[in-house]
């Protein structure tokens, strides 16, 4: 048996290494360090409640866990075997103390496969990955079918983008493997910059082989020997996580020359952006990792015809990345079960905001909001009441009571006027101010605005303004009219997505929470 700590970087920086050094010493203190060992895992996504402790085979999950707790944890459970109850999760609803992973409702409408193995596995440790089936898949696509045969398994599958675009994975691919050249890329855009969205840091942090392995197998599928990962900067924990796995993966022989004898070449390396929010965007993302300006250009070309050093790329989204291994491994027939008519899957939600449980969660396609913030969120903090939810950081919009039970996928968040995104999910109570919520995302966007075209370099600007007059109780009619004209120019004229969504959040707070706006206006508050 052995001891699970999250060393996550929420759990890190609550003190989780310093819990694992004080586990140690206290099972050398009781002579248990030969049978139990302390493992750092990946996280476990109940964030909020961090440092989590998770006693394996007893499945005993502790919470908010401090390095003064490591004696109690060894004497009382390891050593009599007895659960340590002050450190149990107390369900917010019925204040229930419950001691099993399982049980609590936060995991138990999850589905995970992009975060299968986080909170399960030492990402430090690739032997561990290999255990829980890893590159298996690998194996499998490089000894029994042909790259087109791979596209074809992920179109079928129904996988699609989950950094926000949603376009289909496998079509890439196959675009990719289409175009005519001998050089070809494969890019992981793992420059994650939605305000509130972590999922892309804890699948590389909890579980890099999975990436480096579904990049393997997208490079086979396209016919690219050349793996970039383009990783933000700010993203410590997750590039040294990477470069490790890369690193053992080499030495394993799942990188490099020849791999499991297929004649197959294939490598990976890391590349550091400074985390401008437009970098998400893929022609900008290849721009920056050429070195040029991560500025954005006109589609077409696309990167699958000319991308990086102007040669076929394909650029996929970290938890994009993460559904393959498994896909290729249980097949597109069962991928296809999960989700939605369009949706196919699972989709990572990163929930934060006025929620109970705050953290990372992986349901299927077509759960309802009502179920990820209730059921799965444990409802409002302190028991206020519910407002809103923002889906698509600053491209997406608000949500609110009227559309809490839409099953949720690409095309029903468009339809009630927000997007899935990369799966940010901010929380609001109803004490809320919306035009607070619309200038704070507003804010957000005009400082990442490259300021290559004037719409979004100036027009965001003018909106912010307006909307500052507002909140400080200076804003007129006409101020409104205005800030709508713009909005509508600006999701017209501007080059990329970055500023086409920028006033998402305005006009959607302005469609469900126009009265308050207007307050502003008429009551000058
Ligand atoms: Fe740059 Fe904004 Fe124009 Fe995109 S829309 S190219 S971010 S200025």
């Amino acid at each position: 048996s052995h001891v699970m700590v999250c060393g996550g970087t929420g759990c890190v920086s609550c003190g989780s290494e310093e819990i694992i050094e004080a586990l140690n010493i206290e099972l050398q203190k009781a002579h248990y360090d030969q049978e139990i060992s302390v493992v750092r895992t990946g996280c476990f996504g109940f964030c909020g409640q961090g440092p989590i402790v998770k006693i394996h085979p007893d499945n005993v999950f502790y919470v908010k866990v401090s390095k003064e707790d490591a004696s109690e944890i060894v004497q009382e459970h390891i050593v009599k075997g007895r659960v340590v109850s002050r450190l149990l999760f107390v369900d917010p609803e019925d204040h229930q103390k419950l001691d099993k992973h399982d049980q609590m409702a936060f995991y138990k409408k999850q589905y995970r496969i992009a975060l299968r193995n986080c909170g399960l596995i030492n990402p430090d440790d690739i032997n561990e990955y290999i255990a829980f089936r890893g590159y298996e898949a690998l194996a499998r696509v490089l000894m029994d079918l042909s790259p087109l045969e791979v596209a074809g398994i992920i179109k079928e599958a129904g996988l699609r983008g989950r950094g926000g675009g949603g376009f289909p994975t496998g079509l890439k691919w196959e675009l990719t493997l289409k175009s005519p050249g001998d050089e070809k890329y494969m890019i992981c855009n793992a420059d994650e910059g939605d305000p509130g969205a972590f999922m892309d840091r804890s699948i590389l942090e909890g579980d890099p082989h999975s990436v480096i392995e579904a990049m393997t197998i997208g490079g086979y599928a396209t016919g690219a020997n050349t793996g970039i990962v383009y990783i933000r900067a700010e993203y410590p924990l997750a590039i040294k996580r990477l470069q490790s796995a890369i690193e053992q993966a080499r030495e394993m022989g799942f990188l490099g020359k020849d791999i499991f004898s297929s004649g197959f070449d294939f490598d990976i390396q890391v590349k550091l952006g400074a985390g401008a929010f437009v970098c998400g965007e893929e022609t900008a993302l290849i721009h920056s990792v050429e070195g040029a300006r991560g500025e954005p250009t006109k589609k077409p070309p696309f990167p699958s015809e000319s991308g990086y050093l102007g040669k076929p790329t394909t650029v996929n989204n970290v938890e994009t990345f993460a559904n393959v291994p498994s896909i290729i491994l249980n097949g597109a027939e069962w991928f296809k079960g999960i989700g939605t008519e369009t949706s196919k899957g699972t989709k990572v939600f990163a929930l934060a905001g006025n929620v109970n449980n705050v953290g990372l969660v992986e349901v299927p396609m077509g759960t309802t909001l009502r179920e990820i913030i209730f059921d799965i969120g444990g409802g409002i903090v302190d028991n206020k009441g519910f407002k809103a939810v923002q889906t698509g950081g600053p491209s997406g919009g608000v949500i609110t009571q009227a559309d809490l039970d839409t099953p949720i996928d690409y095309e029903s968040l468009k339809g009630i006027g927000s997007m899935m995104g990369s799966g940010g999910m901010i929380v609001m109570d109803d004490a809320t101010c919306m035009v607070n919520i619309a200038k704070f995302y507003l804010e957000f966007t005009q400082d990442e605005s490259c300021g290559k075209c004037t719409p979004c370099r100036v027009g965001t600007k003018r909106m912010f303004e307006i909307l500052e007059k507002i909140t400080k109780g200076k804003g007129t009619e006409d101020d409104l009219i205005h800030l709508e004209e713009l909005a509508a120019m600006i999701k017209d004229a501007a080059l990329c997505g970055l500023g086409q969504t920028a006033p998402n959040p305005v006009l959607s707070t302005l469609h469900y929470f126009r009265n308050e706006y207007e307050d502003h206006v008429l009551h000058k508050h």
